[in-house]
């Protein structure tokens, strides 16, 4: 069956309707799950082994059949571990349908059927007794429900549930219980994703400084977490200001409540200074006894031979409402609150006893309309002074300057630098609101004037009947989840063209897309096939993952923020497509096609793509590569942005570098009239497999 869904394309900001199979949604689903990488977890894997083994033999002992619930059964592999160690029987419960189906052929082939019964439900829905789908209660409850914040999946209602309605009083839990950590932190990095720093501007009539509204500096921000990959923060990124310490747990072998409530600790800071930040992280002991114990804790704090990577479950970052400063050995507390899915923080001197339980919603908007990384991009303020020294060059007192840009400071930047009008077209109520505010804030409502319009229904009358003679835009729109989306700014360029003067100045005057062939350290296994895990045979997940990624749209790129997973470049990061912004977007497709030398030995795991803006003749601002750091390769990338990932599905291991030449040919078509960039990556015939083969061309 095939449905049509309306959507506005990113790139060309028209509203398409688009034919999607019904099938769409589970293969992106599938083709972007985390299953693969949960498959390569092997702390994860063999702890959770362990602890199924340990269980099932304290059941036996007590002369018990073993009967098990396996919630979220996924590949159906903690049910395989429990039969294989004894179980007499499993009941697997899948609420998602191609899970459930492909746990039935996995249980299958790996001979467990008569031990282990698939059930396509969710928890909640499943039923026992004679005619039930579980004969009986059952004494051993398994689950991994479990996200970076523990609970953001629902864990704790599914627990509530299975106490009451699915297990045997006093049945055996793996995991036992899980414990949340928390370390408060003061750290200028962290801080600028969540609140705009006052912006400096060295204008000729002196410094000005864009400060932001007070509703805005008092704003607690958004609920959502904040999940990263910590062990990639650098030390000097932050300052601890207390030690570790536990701030709830909870014990799966009792009932649990999943209703909102507040956990409070008392803090002794180690050192002076902001309390800004609440790193957290958790653990879960798989027994009773607590000594098979699976760990997110950052490197800091866990010696690094235990080190797994994994991209499932990594660490969060919880701003506090407003920063308080704290003294060394002057006591604070620190209150948790959760509801049924999150968490969020607040602390409280000793006097201050009361404690706000409400969540964060954010009243500014500003948290609205900027992300986090949107939030840390702005507060930089190297590439601000870019921008500046751009801006210095183009502008002139006469110049009327028109910004399209989302929610960008560049109108205030070109009213200090000496822009005699400034425009700004700010395509969403949220954005116009929000500039609205800052300008209120900076005494600028009457310099700036903002036109809430589509570029396309930009009228003289809007511009009060002039000609534009510097268009500017960062380029940044909300809607980019690619690099090439804020192509949009071309789009946008092309549609209001009858506005623009004759010898108008555009900033950025083009945009380049680059290409690195890389090696990652660690993020290919979530697109990597698994084989066997922990002994049991998963090729039936794997073949599902790679049927839906050769499925339409899934062969795309991937969007990942690339700072938060090392790689190394294997050949020199090349241009590859030129965007001149000066002339309007043209009728035909641009295309181009060329090999990739490779440099450097390694696996070539993919493909990053990312974009350079030049913003004049000689200043550009790179939203990928920032520099390869040292004589291994190792890549450094711009903290804020996203890059596009093809990942090659056969994988280029170059033993020696003399005999590759051009190891990797490449076709990139970028069509004008859809905004879309298609790649056809094709693999050396001498260095791939056979294998390799039917996926030379990636879409
Ligand atoms: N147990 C597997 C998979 C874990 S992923 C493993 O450890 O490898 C979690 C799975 O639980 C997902 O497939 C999700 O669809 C499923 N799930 C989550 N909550 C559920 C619930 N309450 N009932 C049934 N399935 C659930």
């Amino acid at each position: 069956m095939k449905t049509f869904c309306g959507r506005a394309n990113p790139t060309t900001g028209s509203l398409e309707w688009v034919e999607e199979d019904e099938d769409y949604d589970y293969h992106q689903e599938i083709a972007r799950s985390r299953y693969a990488d949960m498959l390569h977890d092997k702390d994860r894997n063999m702890k959770y082994y362990q602890g199924i083994r340990a269980a099932v033999s304290r059941v036996k002992g007590r002369g018990e059949k073993a009967i098990v619930l396996d919630i979220g059964t996924g590949t159906g592999l903690l049910s395989m571990m429990a039969a294989s160690a004894g179980a007499d029987f499993c009941y697997a419960v899948e609420v998602f349908k191609p899970m459930a189906n492909a746990a039935v052929k996995i249980v299958e082939k790996n001979g467990f059927h008569d031990k282990i019964k698939v059930i396509n439900k969710h928890s909640t829905e499943v039923t026992v007794g004679p005619d039930g789908d579980m004969q009986c209660r059952a004494n051993i409850l398994v689950t991994e429900l479990f996200d970076t914040e523990l609970i953001g999946e629902g864990a704790l209602p599914t627990y509530e549930h299975a106490h009451k309605y699915l297990v045997q009083e006093g049945c055996e839990a793996v995991p036992h219980r899980a414990t949340v950590y928390v370390q408060l932190v003061e750290s200028k990095r962290m801080w600028s994703w969540n609140k705009l720093f006052p912006v400096h501007v060295e204008a000729e009539d002196g410094e000005k400084i864009i400060v932001s509204p007070s509703e805005m500096e008092n704003c607690p921000g958004v609920p959502s977490v904040c999940d990263i990959q910590l062990n990639q923060m650098p030390s000097s990124d932050f300052t601890i200001l207390s030690d570790v310490v536990t701030m709830f747990s909870v014990d799966f072998s009792k009932p649990v409540r999943s209703a909102s409530t507040c956990y409070r600790v008392q803090l002794e800071p180690v050192k002076s200074g902001k309390a800004q930040i609440v790193l957290s992280w958790w653990d879960i002991d798989m027994d009773p006894s607590g000594t098979i114990n699976c760990t997110m804790a950052p490197y800091w704090v866990k010696p690094t031979s235990a080190f797994q990577w994994r991209d499932h479950w990594m660490q969060c970052v919880y701003f506090l409402p407003k920063e308080e400063q704290v003294l060394q050995g002057q006591k604070v507390h620190l209150t948790a609150c959760r509801d049924e899915y999150s968490v969020w923080y607040t602390l409280q001197k000793p006097k201050q006893i009361k404690i706000h339980c409400n969540d964060p919603v954010c009243r500014c908007q500003a948290h609205l309309l900027w992300n986090r990384p949107r939030f840390g991009e702005l507060n930089d303020q190297n590439r601000t002074r870019q921008y500046i020294k751009s801006l210095m060059n183009v502008l002139k007192t006469d110049s009327v300057c028109l910004c399209i840009s989302d929610g960008s400071l560049l109108p205030v930047l070109a009213h200090y630098l000496g822009a005699e009008q400034v425009f700004t077209l700010e395509n969403s109520a949220v954005s116009c609101s929000v500039m609205k505010k800052f300008f209120k804030a900076n005494h600028l409502e009457d310099k700036i004037k903002i036109v809430e319009a589509r570029p396309e229904l930009l009228t003289s009358s809007h511009l009060e009947d002039k000609k534009i003679s510097v268009l500017v835009g960062e380029p940044f729109f909300t809607t980019s989840l690619l690099p090439w989306h804020n192509l949009y700014f071309w789009y946008a360029r092309t549609a209001v063209t009858e506005h623009l003067a004759s010898n108008v100045t555009v900033l950025p005057q083009s945009a380049a897309l680059h290409m690195m062939i890389v090696e990652f350290q660690d993020l290919w296994r979530i697109r990597s096939p698994c084989g066997t895990c922990e002994g049991f045979d998963v090729q039936t997940m794997d073949d599902m993952i790679k049927n839906s990624l050769n499925f339409r749209e899934s062969k795309e790129a991937e969007p990942h923020p690339l700072w938060e997973y090392p790689c190394k470049s294997l050949s020199n990061p090349q241009e590859v497509l030129l965007f001149d912004f000066r002339k309007t977007v043209p009728q035909h497709c641009l295309s181009t096609e060329g090999s990739v030398n490779l440099l450097r030995k390694g696996k070539s795991h993919g493909a990053v793509l990312w974009m350079e803006y030049h913003l004049t003749a000689d200043i550009s601002v790179s939203t990928g590569l920032m520099q390869i750091s040292n004589e291994k390769g190792n890549c450094e990338w711009n903290p804020h942005c996203k890059q596009a990932v093809y990942f090659f599905s056969s994988v280029i291991e170059s033993e020696t570098l003399a005999d590759l030449p051009s190891a990797v040919t490449y076709a990139i078509n970028f069509d004008t009239k859809t905004g879309e960039i298609l790649v056809y990556w094709a693999l050396s015939d001498i260095l791939a497999d056979e294998d390799s083969k039917p996926h030379a061309d990636i879409r």
